[in-house]
Formats: C-alpha cells, structure tokens, sequence
C-alpha cells in the first residue's frame, strides 16, 4: 500500500524490525539508556538545548499538556487559527477555562504576522499565543519564524503545534524563542503513533510554576523529575521508542538539512505534477503550501469520498480527505517522513489514470 494520509505514515524496514523486540522492564537500566537516547536524538532535531518532554499520547495529548502546564483558569490567549487543528487547539484552550480570544484567517491562507503584532499590540493582558506551524487541514506552513518575532516583541508565551511538521521541516526552538513546542510520533518521525514530544523554555518552566490550572497525567514537573532518573512518571509506549530510536538514528544518517531540503523539494514535486494534472491547490499562495502535506481541490463532479476510493481500491494509494468545511471538496497527499519522489510518481499516475479514464457511465 502507498499511504499518502499526512500521518499515520509509512516505516522505514529498519524501523519495523526495531519495534519487533522483547519488553524490558520500564523501571530498568535498558530503559533508561533508550529514554536517553531518544531524548538527545529529539533534542537535535527540535534544534533546542532545553527540556523535551516525551510523554504517552498522540499529539493532542501534546496540545492539551501544554496548556494544562502553562496557564490558569481566566488567563488570556490568543489562537491563531488558520484551520481545523488551529481550531482544536482554541477548543482545547477552552474547555481548560481560558479566555481564549481567536484570530481566524480563511482556509488556503497562512497567517499574517502583522494581523497578530497588531492585536497583542491591542490586548497587553494576552499571556500565551497558539500557533499551528503546519495546518494538515488544508495544506498550509505558517511563517513561524516571523510569527515567533512579533510574539517574541510583544511578550507572551509561544505555543506551537508543530505536529505535521517537526522532524520535517526547519523549526528553530531556541533561535526563533518557541517556549513549547508539541510533536507527535506518528508524522515525520516515521514510526507508530503512541508518543507526543514536547519542548520547554525556562520561561515556559517559569510560567508553569506559576499556572494553576489541574494537572496530573501531563504534570511537566513530574515528567522532568522522573526523566532525570531514566524513567517516566506512568508506563510509557516503550515499542515506539524502540522504533523512536531507530528512526532517529536514520534522520542522524540522512543529516537533518538533507531532510529538510528532501521535504521540500517533494513538496514542491508534489504541487508541480498537481498542477500538470490540471488540479487546483488549497493554498492560495504557493508560497505557503506545505511541504509535508498538499490539499488539492477534486475536480467537478467528484466527491473526496469517490476519488479517494478509486485510487485506493485500483492503485493501492490512500489519501486523506477534507476536514471541516473542506469536507467533501479536498484530498490530502501526506509527504513526511519516509517518502521520495517514486512514492508520489505513483499518486500521480493513479490520478492521472482515473481521472482521464473515468467514463461518462461512472459519473
Ligand atoms: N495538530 C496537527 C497539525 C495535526 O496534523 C494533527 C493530526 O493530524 C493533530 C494536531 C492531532 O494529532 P493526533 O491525531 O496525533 O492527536
């Protein structure tokens, strides 16, 4: 099967046999030597010399973490929403009894940091911003970086869902001031979803020393403690840290940069066999598509469902389909992690067959 959703991805041979080991004993010597490993691996490629926290769940649980540890009942944030997993972190912020205040840009667009340097400029009560790096939704990069400044400029905390794109794509925790930033196992790191990754500033350290809001299984300090013993705080998803570790260890092989220059030049192989193929893309500027996941609007007389069926049952490609109000009218090619261009050569030549060949007695 080629799997193009944008997570669950493909695996690596290596790091399938890697998960195929024995259990060991969580509170053991063997554990504490993966858990370090895995740590210093993630550690690099968050390009950060802080904490990272690596904590059983997918990257919801990453998203829900960060906001319990940060912040108190009433406090005021900002999401930036460009999408839906922009809207599920404003929800999650939510039902943890923020004041959350939402900054809503149209689907297809990145957000624009002068819109945010202008409300936080407005509201000095804003304590936090939450940002998605890379909305799998619709296929969009926001420009963190220039994001990270104005936030930065203005004071409030940084949080970053780089789900779909940590691993994938250059994300300068430390250089660019990301106070936590949430990645989840199962996207560009190529191995089974079961861990969530999280980065702490000291200046989000000090902030959770002051939030107050409930915390127990996500408890960071507790994570932090335990971590410096070899341990985690409840059992952890040890068969993906197998798999964490190998994986890590091929990213090391390859070299970060290499990663980051294959994502984009597949992203931008992506939307240029796309656009051959006479399809639209959901990014209105090309400048911010995503370079781990492309969203293309199905043509007239499609639905996502039908199309997406096709290519599965007669070429073995899954896509992903539309989200929100997206749904019914997009497909999503995942691009992260274990991918080249021959995987997407195959997409491709699936569309192009079953659109081409589709007959007027199918339609
Ligand atoms: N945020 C983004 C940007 C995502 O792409 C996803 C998953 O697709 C999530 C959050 C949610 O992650 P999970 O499904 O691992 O909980």
């Amino acid at each position: 099967m080629n799997l193009r959703t944008p997570g669950p991805t493909p695996m690596p041979p290596m790091v399938v046999q890697a998960l195929a080991q024995p259990m060991i004993n969580h509170r053991g010597p063997e554990f504490a030597a993966l858990l370090h490993d895995v740590t210093v691996g993630v550690q690099a490629v968050f390009q950060t010399q802080h904490d990272v926290l690596l904590l059983t769940a997918s990257g919801t649980g990453g998203l829900e973490a960060a906001i319990a540890n940060l912040f108190s009942p009433g406090d005021r944030l900002l999401a930036v929403i460009i999408g839906n997993f922009g809207e599920r972190f404003a929800t999650i912020a939510e039902r943890f009894g923020t004041d959350v205040q939402r900054l809503v840009f149209p689907s297809g667009h990145a957000a624009d940091p002068e819109v945010i340097a202008a409300r936080l400029a407005a509201d000095p009560q804003i304590a936090g911003v939450l940002v998605t790096h890379n909305e799998t939704s619709t296929g969009v990069t926001n420009d963190l970086r220039a994001i990270a400044e104005v936030v930065r400029r203005a004071g409030p905390l940084l949080v970053v869902d780089g789900v779909s794109s940590v691993g994938s794509l250059d994300i300068r925790t430390d250089e660019w001031g990301i106070d936590v930033l949430v990645a989840a196992s199962q996207k560009g790191w190529m191995v089974p979803p079961g861990v969530a990754m999280v980065s702490v500033s000291p200046r989000a350290w000090e902030a959770y020393g002051r939030a107050r809001l409930p915390r127990y299984y996500w408890d960071f300090g507790l994570a932090r403690k335990e971590a410096a013993r070899g341990q985690t705080p409840f059992t952890p998803a040890i068969t993906v840290l197998y798999g964490l570790r190998e994986a890590l260890r091929l990213i090391q092989a390859e070299g970060l940069e290499a990663v980051f220059a294959r994502h984009r030049r597949i992203g931008a192989y992506t939307r240029a066999g796309l656009k051959e193929l006479g399809l639209r893309l959901v990014p209105v500027d090309e400048r911010y598509a995503s370079d781990t996941v492309t969203a293309f609007w199905v043509p007239d007389g499609w639905t996502d469902q039908a199309l997406a069926e096709r290519l599965r049952v007669e070429h073995d490609v899954v896509l992903a389909t539309g989200q929100g109000e997206l749904s019914g009218r997009i497909l999503r090619i995942g691009h992260m992690g274990y991918v080249s261009e021959a995987d997407i050569d195959q997409v491709l030549a699936a569309l192009r067959q079953t659109l081409t060949t589709r007959t007027a007695a199918t339609r």
